[in-house]
């Protein structure tokens, strides 16, 4: 679909549901720079308002933007300022974006750099892999097989790839697809009699990048197309990066021919980023949307959030709490708001019964759920039964005075309390992070 008129419907179905005066102060020189891979360029007239949009409104766009396209978007925000030619009062609407002035390969996410790329003990080896290609592009690794979980960074470590060969060596041809479009883009070929297009494009690329490759597993055609593309490449040494959900031996319906291509080059999975990783990781969003996060505050959100997406959502709130309030970054604000957001993360989570997480808090200390409910205040006891109010909170979101009554009739006020402390003391005591995920672990055990 034309990006113009895509925006435009987006803007209508905005304009709906915020004021008309927001809706002319932010919305109305907005337009839609680019959206390529699922990846929506907005433009904005100005930083100020950028900041605002992006603050505020981020959720609301991206819905709306999603539920338009069907597609689960990522949005990117820029300034791009554009003039209304005239002063008539034409249509409310006509962006005149040009795409972005710099020369970037469409799909690539400005902000997926090395430079903002967090790297500790955990993912170090696949950051030195992707720096080593990115320094000699087709012998180096070939291919570079990046695979792991949902939000450890296989696309943004893919894209700084090609940022840095840009940066080093503007001319080259970079070609960053994600697997459900090439696939698409395949069928589509086949489908017009224009294969030969197709061919040309992907064969001309020094360096193609392939996201989510998992996608093409079952297709015949398209794998077929795929592993032609990939020797063509591969024997003039062309660099072919891949990331994968799962390693290409768990890739089921995959060619065996493709597999073992793919297991020609070097294959790293990237794990889950631990609590420094997290830590760092939100420092550098923070930084990037001007939030001044200090160092305490950042290590209760990242001991408090697993996923790396939610981190960022996490921070996207907080802005638009303390824009929109008018209120300062507080240690008590952070609370709050990640009390709010455990508690509909644990509303997905309801499989999960209380009693199962009562039993693994109990076996995990040698302790009886009895002492657990009791009235006991001994420390070796009150402090597992803090944990399990924190657990019972942020993994089932059970309300505060469900909490107290499963525990034995305890005071909601206390249970506050209880949660409160271990949230903050998660961020500063390792044992007690390993205890917890101790405890999930025999949670999930039991499902
Ligand atoms: P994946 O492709 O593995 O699902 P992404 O690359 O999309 O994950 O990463 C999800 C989000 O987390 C992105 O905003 C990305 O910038 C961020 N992220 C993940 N790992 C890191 C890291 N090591 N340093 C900085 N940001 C990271
Ligand atoms: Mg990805």
């Amino acid at each position: 679909m034309n990006t113009e008129i895509l925006w435009k419907s987006v803007l209508e179905e905005i304009k709906i549901n915020v004021s008309k005066a927001i809706f002319q102060t932010l919305f109305q020189n907005t337009c839609l720079v680019s959206l390529q891979n699922n990846v929506a360029t907005i433009g904005c007239p100005s930083s100020y308002i950028q900041g605002l949009i992006e603050s505020r409104y981020y959720s609301l766009i991206k819905d709306v933007l999603d539920r338009q396209t069907k597609n689960n978007n990522s949005l990117v925000f820029t300034v791009k300022f554009t003039p209304k030619k005239t002063e008539n009062i034409g249509p409310l609407f006509t962006p005149e974006c040009q795409p972005p002035s710099k020369n970037l390969p469409s799909g690539l996410n400005p902000f997926y750099t090395f430079e903002n790329f967090a790297v500790s003990s955990v993912n170090q080896l696949p950051y030195a892999a992707a720096t080593a290609v990115a320094k000699n592009p087709g012998t180096a690794y070939n291919p570079l097989f990046l695979w792991g979980g949902v939000g450890v960074g296989k696309t943004h470590l893919m894209q700084a790839i090609a940022h840095q060969i840009i940066k080093d060596k503007p001319q080259t041809k970079i070609i960053y697809c994600v697997g459900e479009e090439f696939t698409n883009e395949i069928i589509n070929a086949i489908r017009s009699k224009t294969t030969d297009i197709f061919k040309k494009k992907y064969r001309l690329a020094d360096v193609l990048l392939l996201d989510d490759v998992q996608f093409i597993a079952g297709k015949t055609t398209v794998q077929e197309e795929f592993f032609h593309t990939f020797n063509a490449l591969q024997k003039e040494n062309k660099q072919i990066v891949l990331t994968s959900d799962r390693p290409p031996e768990e890739i089921a319906k995959l060619e065996d021919r493709l597999r073992s291509r793919f297991e020609g080059g070097l294959i790293i999975d990237i794990p889950q980023p631990d609590f420094e990783l997290r830590t760092a990781i939100l420092l550098i969003k923070a930084k990037q949307k001007g939030i001044d996060l200090d160092m305490k505050i950042a290590q209760i959100i990242a001991a408090n959030i697993d996923s790396t997406r939610k981190l960022e959502g996490f921070l996207v709130r907080l802005m638009s709490e303390i824009q929109t309030k008018n209120i300062p970054l507080t240690q008590e604000l952070v609370n709050t708001l990640l009390g709010k957001s455990l508690d509909e993360s644990g509303k997905q989570r309801k499989q999960i019964k209380p009693n199962q997480i009562i039993e693994a808090v109990a076996q995990y200390y040698n302790l009886k759920p009895a002492q657990l409910k009791s009235s006991t205040r001994v420390k070796n006891i009150a402090f597992p039964r803090q944990i399990l109010m924190y657990l019972l909170r942020t993994e089932l979101g059970i309300p505060l005075m469900e909490v107290g009554n499963l525990l034995g009739g305890r005071d909601h006020t206390t249970v506050i309390h209880g949660v409160e402390k271990i949230t903050n003391l998660l961020s500063s005591n390792e044992e007690l992070r390993v205890d917890i995920s101790g405890i999930k672990q025999k949670v999930n055990q039991q499902i």
